[in-house]
């Protein structure tokens, strides 16, 4: 997923992206993001992809992993909405995106909740929180995205 930018106007302007905290084990995440990129662990006995918050394989049990760039990209498997904090401010849509390689992410969306299909194919976008970092979102593809 070379070519993708490190920071993305969103989509949907008027939403304050919320603060996500970097600790000892989302450093990785945080460091990729900053890169423009989307990080996974894959065991490294069975070679099966999880998220990073995930410290043990489902398939086989494998704590050890390496850490790999991840697509990007996925299809979008549920959504929702949280109304908008204030007033003036955006609906925050959030969802769940089975990822290319097979886990599925909850993220925020970045788009507006009227485009939103279940099935839809979405792609990583970077956007930066309150604490300053960098974090992955997902917004749709565009036509030719996967
Ligand atoms: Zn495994």
């Amino acid at each position: 997923m070379t070519g993708r930018s490190t920071e993305v106007t969103a989509v949907t302007p008027a939403r304050q992206w919320t603060s996500v905290t970097r600790t000892e084990s989302s450093e990785p995440m945080f460091d990729a993001a900053a890169r423009g990129e989307l990080i996974l662990k894959r065991c490294v006995c069975c070679r099966k992809h999880r998220l990073p918050r995930k410290n043990v394989c489902r398939r086989c049990g494998y704590a050890d992993a390496d850490w790999v760039v991840a697509s990007g990209d996925g299809i979008l498997v549920t959504w929702g909405v949280h109304p908008a904090r204030e007033r003036g401010a955006a609906d925050e849509p959030f969802g769940l995106v089975e990822l290319l390689e097979g886990p599925w992410m909850e993220s925020a969306l970045d788009a507006a909740p009227d485009d939103l299909r279940v099935g839809q194919v979405m792609t990583v976008a970077f956007v930066r929180g309150l604490e300053g970092d960098l974090y992955p979102v997902f917004r749709i593809a565009a036509e030719d995205g996967i």
